[in-house]
């Protein structure tokens, strides 16, 4: 299938203010070098701790944040040239969800009324068009008319989370980014969830970006898998290879805390020594050296390319960056 999105060399840097007479401007460099593909489709899960740039990834692909460098390219157009008004038309193709749909749903609005509000937005249908397609909506994601007229507070979380899907496809797009979008549930009601979303992929034809600090909830949904830490991408492959044999320290250390049924398979949870430092203090170098359990001298200096090592698997750490004889 063809590629759907391409995202190149994409940067976000905030600027801190550390002062009025501070010369020397300063940066925390949320989003840094991102390159990826994702074809028509497909869903590629991006991963990794709080504040290593993954919903800064996705909202700048929104241009929900104005990116700072890089080309983000959907279906044929460069969206990070694009006016407002521009974008606003191609939002209707891009859309997407959150982690917490009670606060991302207007708790005075009925659900009818919300679902409806994208398509006033876009100037989408007559108001009965728009009636028939919340309808339509609601039951696709497994719920009824009946369900119309109420409110956010009078659903469960997976059923809230139902009707932010149900309006993220209000427009009919052909990409969904959901950002966390089953962190908030019972792990009972995630599954149910992520089975709507995969069921709703291949009747609709969805592509989705699937954001998660969990490489353990991104497993069964994911073609790839993208890893984060600190704005980069570390680790990037389908998903099969980075279960089976994940090459980044990193991902290693997060695969190794993920449970996995098969007793057989005994693996040892490698632990990460110190927290995640500061994104706005990343290390010298490869940013994970302060916790890498591989570290050599040239990590502290040198930062690693990011080079596709296999077919379709990429990394970036000097592990795998020596010459090949
Ligand atoms: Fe560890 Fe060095 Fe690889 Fe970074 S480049 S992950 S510090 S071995
Ligand atoms: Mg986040």
């Amino acid at each position: 299938s063809k590629v759907l999105l391409e995202v190149a060399n994409l940067k976000k840097y905030f600027p801190i203010h550390t002062g009025v007479l501070s010369v020397n401007k300063s940066y925390v460099k949320a989003v840094d070098d991102l390159s990826f593909k994702v074809r028509e489709g497909e869903t590629l899960g991006i991963v990794g701790e709080s504040g290593c740039g993954k919903s800064t990834t996705g909202r700048t692909i929104m241009r929900l944040i104005e990116p700072t460098e890089g080309s983000i390219k959907f279906d044929g157009i460069e969206l990070s040239t694009l006016s407002k008004k521009e974008m606003r038309n191609t939002r209707r193709d891009i859309q997407m969800v959150f982690q917490d749909p009670y606060a991302s749903l207007n708790p005075r609005h009925s659900v009818e009324k919300i679902l409806e509000e994208p398509l006033i937005v876009h100037g989408i249908g007559s108001s009965v068009e728009r009636k028939r397609k919340v309808h339509e909506l609601l039951e696709i994601v497994g719920l009824s008319v009946h369900h119309a007229k109420r409110y956010p507070h009078q659903f469960s979380g997976g059923q809230r989370q139902r009707v932010g899907i149900a309006r993220a496809l209000m427009t009919n797009p052909k990409l969904i980014i959901a950002d966390e979008p089953v962190s908030a549930l019972d792990v009972s009601i995630q599954s149910q969830v992520l089975n709507l979303m995969q069921k709703l992929q291949e009747d609709l034809r969805l592509t989705y970006i699937f954001i998660s600090h969990d490489l353990g909830v991104v497993r069964h949904i994911s073609d790839k898998v993208g890893v984060m830490y600190l704005g980069r991408m570390v680790e990037l492959a389908d998903s099969e290879s980075l279960y089976r044999e994940p090459l980044h320290p990193y991902t290693q250390a997060l695969l190794s805390a993920v449970p996995i049924p098969d007793p057989e398979f005994n693996r040892e949870q490698i632990l990460l020594k110190g927290d995640i430092p500061s994104p706005s203090n990343p290390p010298t170098g490869c940013s994970f050296h302060s916790r890498c359990p591989y570290v050599m001298d040239k990590c502290k200096i040198e930062i690693p390319k990011f080079v596709e090592v296999q077919s379709g698997h990429s990394v970036a750490c000097h592990l795998y960056n020596e010459p090949q004889q």
